[in-house]
C-alpha cells in the first residue's frame, strides 16, 4: 500500500559556507580581541559603555565614536549550565557537556558580554563571581579568540 510506505528524505551534506562583513565597529572589536584586548564604545551623551560596540546609543540615539578599553576581567551577571548534549553548529560534532554560558559585565563596561564560562569547579560559578578570560593560543580575530571565562576568586 503506497500510503503506508516509509518515506525517507535525505538532506545530504548540509554545508552553509558564508561570509559577511562585521562592519566598522566589529572590525575594531575583533582586531583588538586578537591582541587580547576588549574594546567597548562610550556614548558621548549618557556615558554608557557598550560591549560589543555598536554605532548608536540605544537610549540616546546618538552616534558613538569614543573607544574605551574594558576588562579583561569582570563579573558574572547571569549564567546557565547546559547539561544536554546537542550537535554544535560551529563544529558539526556533539557539544561536550556540561558547559557554562553567561552574561559577563567586564570592568568598565555597562552592558553584558555573552560567552562561555568554565564550570570545572561548578560551585564557584555564581552571579557576581569575578572572572577572567582564557584566550586561545592562536587568535584569528573571532569571538572564539576567547575560549571561555573562568572564575578567579
Ligand atoms: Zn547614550
Amino acid at each position: 500500500m503506497a500510503g503506508k510506505d516509509h518515506i525517507i528524505i535525505e538532506s545530504g551534506d548540509a554545508v552553509q559556507p558564508f561570509a559577511y562583513a562585521v562592519g566598522m565597529h566589529g572590525s575594531k572589536f575583533f582586531h583588538e580581541l586578537r591582541n587580547k584586548k576588549f574594546y567597548g564604545i562610550k556614548c558621548p551623551k549618557c556615558k554608557k559603555v557598550y560591549i560589543p560596540p555598536r554605532g548608536v546609543c540605544g537610549e540616546c540615539f546618538v552616534e558613538m565614536n569614543d573607544w574605551v578599553e574594558v576588562g579583561p576581567k569582570g563579573v558574572i551577571g547571569t549564567f546557565t549550565i547546559l547539561r544536554f548534549a546537542f550537535i554544535d553548529p560551529e563544529t558539526g560534532s556533539q557539544k561536550p557537556v556540561p558547559y557554562g554560558y553567561g552574561f559577563i559585565k567586564l570592568d568598565g563596561a555597562d552592558t553584558l558580554f555573552q560567552h562561555y564560562i568554565n564550570v570545572e569547579d561548578e560551585n564557584k560559578v555564581k552571579v557576581g563571581a569575578r572572572v577572567s578570560p582564557v584566550f586561545s593560543s592562536e587568535r584569528k580575530g573571532s569571538i572564539r579568540d576567547v575560549e571561555y571565562f573562568k572564575v578567579i576568586d
